[in-house]
């Protein structure tokens, strides 16, 4: 594999940071780790419509065939089922790394996979990374933060979490990979960029997988109350998907390693977003109080003012206008499988 520094990215610009079609006269070559998930079919969706080529590796842990299926023989589409936690060899210009599980049910199920995603994992395309001079790009999260004290946070704040709780697997295992981004981006000059994603939202999330807006939207569509953890006066600040995916284009393609908080910082309580999904969805929906789980974060709201200065990026829709835009894709599902169960 030749070394293809991203200096040289062309298109009659000549300038690094412009949206690259292609590097020396050819199309660029991206990997998509988790690409088979709720945001990496979403990210690949764009990469394939900007005319990349484009390389999903997953394991099929949390994702699934179905949300790539519409792009099954585009000869510019590969789709390899890969666990990352294996090396691979590959040659590509960019990676995005997202294989790891989001959902807290999905990441607690097996905790020491989820670290090992989030380490060898990580390591494993880092590693790919330097070999082949691609860029590299991690996916991290809020929950570095954990419960935090600083409100709203910035990317400056060191956050305060716990290492030995419930949640650690995939808190510190991204705090680890995060670590493990900037060594090699200093001990071995791979170029890299750090997001740090906030709750997002949108089409094709799993039905069940325990997240609070798939829950509510599920729920309220099949006439089952909506179960608040907890007071409900926790907040979160929920980013619809194509906000986030953009966000991550800006990231990768711009000069800036990061880390960036890339979220909505509209901050609403649980409370409040119940209130919302019955606004959108079924203004008889009723609310089920629950025990809330340990370790749970009180509040969350991005500052994104580094993201707007450095990405010239910021989110465009609100809650109010994106939670209809996944409404329709969680009732065609919700329709599909009560066909299955022969209902
Ligand atoms: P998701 O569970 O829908 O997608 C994760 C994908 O990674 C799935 O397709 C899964 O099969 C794959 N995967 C998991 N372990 C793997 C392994 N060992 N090898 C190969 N593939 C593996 O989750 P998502 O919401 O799309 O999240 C994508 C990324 O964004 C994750 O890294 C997550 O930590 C990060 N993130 C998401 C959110 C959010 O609100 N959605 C917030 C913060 C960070
Ligand atoms: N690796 C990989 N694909 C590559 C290059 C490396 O999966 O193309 C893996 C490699 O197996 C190792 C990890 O990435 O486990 C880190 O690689 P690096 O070369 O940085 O470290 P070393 O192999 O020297 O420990
Ligand atoms: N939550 C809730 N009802 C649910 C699922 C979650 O009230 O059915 C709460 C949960 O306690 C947390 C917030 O919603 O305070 C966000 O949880 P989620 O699992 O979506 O993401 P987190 O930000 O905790 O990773």
């Amino acid at each position: 594999g030749a070394l293809i520094r991203y200096d040289s990215v062309g298109g009659g610009s000549g300038r690094i940071g412009r949206i690259p079609a292609g590097i020396g006269g050819r199309r660029l070559r991206v990997v998509v780790t988790g690409g088979a998930g709720f945001v990496g079919s979403h990210l690949v969706d764009k990469l394939i419509g900007r005319g990349n080529d484009v390389i999903v590796i997953d394991n099929f842990f949390t994702g699934r065939k179905e949300n790539l299926v519409h792009l099954f023989g585009n000869p510019r589409f590969e789709l390899i089922r890969h666990d990352v936690v294996e090396p691979i060899l590959l040659e590509v210009d960019q990676i995005y790394h997202l294989a790891c599980p989001a959902s807290p049910v999905h990441y607690k199920y097996n905790p020491v996979k989820t670290i090992k995603t989030n380490v060898m994992g990580t390591l494993n395309m880092l590693g790919l990374a330097k070999r082949i001079g691609a860029r590299f790009l991690l996916t991290s999260t809020s929950e570095v933060y954990g419960d935090p004290l600083e409100h709203p946070q910035k990317e400056t704040y060191w956050g305060n979490v716990n290492p030995i709780g419930e949640r650690s697997c995939y808190d510190e295992g991204k705090r680890t990979a995060e670590t493990l981004t900037m060594d090699y981006h200093r001990g071995a000059g791979v170029e890299v960029r750090i997001a740090r994603i906030f709750n997002t939202y949108g089409p094709r999330m799993c039905l069940d997988d325990g997240r609070v807006v798939s829950n509510f939207v599920a729920q309220a569509i099949r006439k089952q109350p909506l179960t608040v953890y907890g007071d409900g006066k926790q907040t979160r600040s929920f980013q619809y998907v194509s906000d986030l995916v953009n966000g991550l284009a800006a990231l990768m393609d711009g000069e800036h390693v990061g880390p960036f908080n890339l979220g909505n910082p509209g901050e609403f309580t649980m409370l409040e977003l119940a209130q919302v999904v019955k606004e959108t969805i079924d203004s008889s929906a009723t609310i089920e109080y629950r025990a809330n789980t340990a370790d749970d974060p009180h509040m969350r709201k991005p500052d994104i003012s580094k993201a707007k200065e450095l990405l010239n990026w910021e989110p465009e829709v609100p809650l109010r206008e994106g939670l209809p835009l996944m409404v329709s894709d969680f009732r065609n599902r919700i329709l599909n499988e009560d066909e299955g169960k022969g209902m």
